[in-house]
């Protein structure tokens, strides 16, 4: 059974990856919208990606007994400025989403509810790889700066993103 602080704390992350995916749509869109399928397409998977954690944290809370409370959404920014600024910004929620991941397993040692503490470890070595992906994109968006032909590479090069 999960206690109830492991239940608040389950649904709100569970929020969280559902609000990461819907800024991953958001900026997918945006790239879209700025002739980069690749990007547009990487950012698409990213998204998906993030609806697969939310089921996770879902299927979870439920197989352990416990309430699924779903909290509203935010709307992300229709706006994300340049294509450096998206990967940023994705960085940055990336690293918060780490931040409350290491809050959760803080809270579930504190519990000793040892069942979400190994779905967190889980979860820990996937922020570790979520990072590392974004951060490349970073540096190769940095790269290649204004060259035209290096962002076609580079779209082409996200595009390849198999389905996981
Ligand atoms: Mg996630």
């Amino acid at each position: 059974m999960l206690g109830s602080r492991m239940e608040d704390a389950l649904n709100g992350q569970l929020n969280g990856e559902l609000q990461a995916a819907y800024t991953y749509l958001a900026m997918a869109a945006h790239s879209d919208a700025q002739s980069l399928p690749g990007f547009a397409h990487w950012l698409e998977e990213q998204a998906r990606e993030e609806l697969g954690h939310a089921m996770r944290f879902y299927r979870f809370i439920l197989d352990r007994g416990g309430k699924i409370s779903l909290k509203a959404i935010q709307p992300p920014p229709s706006d994300f400025g340049t294509l450096l600024e998206v990967f940023e910004r994705a960085l940055q929620n990336e690293q918060s989403v780490t931040r409350s991941i290491y809050e959760l397993y803080k809270l579930a040692e504190e519990e000793e509810d040892y069942a979400s503490h190994t779905l967190l470890e889980d979860f820990a070595a996937e922020q570790v790889e979520e990072e590392k992906s974004v951060t490349e994109i970073i540096d190769s968006v940095r790269r290649v700066g204004a060259d035209g032909t290096g962002l076609l590479l580079l779209d082409r090069e996200l595009a390849q993103r198999s389905r996981e």
